[in-house]
């Protein structure tokens, strides 16, 4: 192995002296042809140390601009004060510096490794990111360079030439209850005015004054004095359904937060005590990113009890009948209320389990468990014919859910603790 490369030394010294006697190179370009080479070395020093061996030999150095990178590296500590500028205020331990190649830069590149390449040559990009990280290290010593989800990461556009920062969202993980009907999961948009604030809204901008999101975000914003929060469900309630046993999971995107280290424990607390009586959660946990896809695309199962009312006298042996008969896949055509805002086909969903009695002739109380997306208004309404079999399709009778509450959802573990399972509003 090292007699290969013994081999191959005459080779990038060759190569080093052609380039370095090509035109006006800079140090940094001239090393980064013998990167590798020479432990605990920088590839200026090993750019010294060859210009040196070439005035030797009587070779004079070109003055002028690098013909390779336009001097880039001369540039180094205008990209770290902007960002050293940038990222005060905000709390971070990792970081992450990337550039974009201008196209000259590229270019010229592609011509060097072509040209006068070896095999343990740097690229440009990377040797520029990676200086650029070497001095803002000396600026921040308690922090450290992270390739994989740094807190904060620089990207340097070299045709541009303008800096961005980019702050890594935070992601909170937890379940939630939703104790009073009426609460939208997430923060609806004003119909009327779209978000911007109008009469009808009283100029909030919101279609609901309340939402599960905005109890739940509020303290976790402050607190982190992040632009703005994320709400990602693990599926959602009707908002005149209650969410209660277990909590529904979901995960809380804080944007852009200025301070990373939080008091979860007590900011859970703060939030269940403003909220008390509407929504509550459990103590949040910090998550990776990954997670929010996971929760999202959980199709789990969910238990409820639904309170459902008919249009004329059911028999209990009637809706036994009727229950036992519902039990497997049931086919669901987009219901007419939701038309509007999702694409029109059927699905095909599992009610695994229903049972139920009658409170009086025309008033039963149901729980059920479904796969994750069953429709529980319409298996019960059939919602003219589109759901099928359906409750009321079986019995012959109109019927309807008057009060539905979600009391369990599957998801990743977490739990209220000894909190009391409240009792449904019904
Ligand atoms: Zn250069
Ligand atoms: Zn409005």
């Amino acid at each position: 192995m090292s007699s290969d490369k013994t081999q191959e030394m005459p080779r990038a010294l060759d190569a080093a002296i052609a380039l370095g006697t090509s035109g006006p190179v800079c140090f940094e370009c001239l090393g980064r042809l013998l990167a590798k080479r020479g432990r605990g070395l920088t590839n200026e020093e090993r750019g010294r140390a060859l210009r040196l061996l070439l005035a030797l030999e009587g070779r004079e150095e070109m003055a002028g601009t690098c013909w390779i990178c336009g001097d880039v590296f001369r540039n180094l500590d205008r990209w770290v004060d902007e960002a050293a500028e940038r990222v005060v205020g905000f709390e971070f331990d990792t970081y992450l510096f990337g550039a974009r190649l201008s196209v000259r830069l590229a270019e010229m590149e592609a011509f060097v490794k072509e040209e006068f390449g070896v095999g343990s040559s740097e690229s440009v990009k990377h040797a520029f990111n990676r200086a650029l990280g070497m001095r803002f290290d000396q600026c921040f010593p308690t922090t450290t360079v992270a390739f994989k989800n740094p807190d904060v990461s620089f990207l340097v556009d070299l045709e541009a030439e303008t800096m961005s920062m980019h702050v890594a969202s935070i992601y909170l993980y937890g379940r939630y209850r939703k104790l009073e009907r009426g609460i939208p999961q997430t923060k609806w948009p004003c119909r009327k005015c779209r978000g911007r604030g109008c009469e009808v809204c009283s100029g909030t901008g919101l279609q609901y004054t309340e939402s599960v999101e905005g109890w739940i975000a509020a303290a976790f914003i402050d607190a982190s004095g992040a632009e703005g929060a994320r709400f990602h469900g693990a599926g959602r309630e009707d908002i005149d359904a209650l969410m209660l046993g277990s909590g529904r999971p979901f995960v809380l995107e804080l944007v852009a937060p200025r301070r990373r280290s939080l008091d979860l424990e007590a900011l859970s607390q703060e939030t269940n005590r403003k909220a008390a009586g509407r929504v509550e959660t459990t103590p949040l946990r910090v998550v990776e990113r990954g997670m929010v896809e996971h929760v999202k695309e959980t199709k789990a199962r969910k238990r409820y009890r639904a309170r459902v009312s008919f249009g004329q006298d059911v028999s209990e042996l009637a809706l036994k009948d009727a229950l036992s008969f519902l039990q497997g896949a049931i086919a669901q055509r987009t219901p007419q209320r939701v038309a509007h805002r999702r694409s029109d086909k059927v699905r095909l969903r599992q009610l695994y389990e229903i049972t139920g009695k009658r409170i009086d002739d025309r008033v039963a109380e149901l729980e059920l468990e479904t796969e994750g997306g069953l429709y529980v208004k319409e298996l019960i309404s059939g919602d003219d014919g589109r759901s099928e079999p359906s409750l009321s399709g079986r019995l012959g009778v109109p019927a309807r859910v008057t009060a539905l509450d979600v009391i369990h959802v599957e998801g990743p573990g977490d739990d209220f603790g000894s909190m009391d399972l409240p009792q449904a509003q019904l």
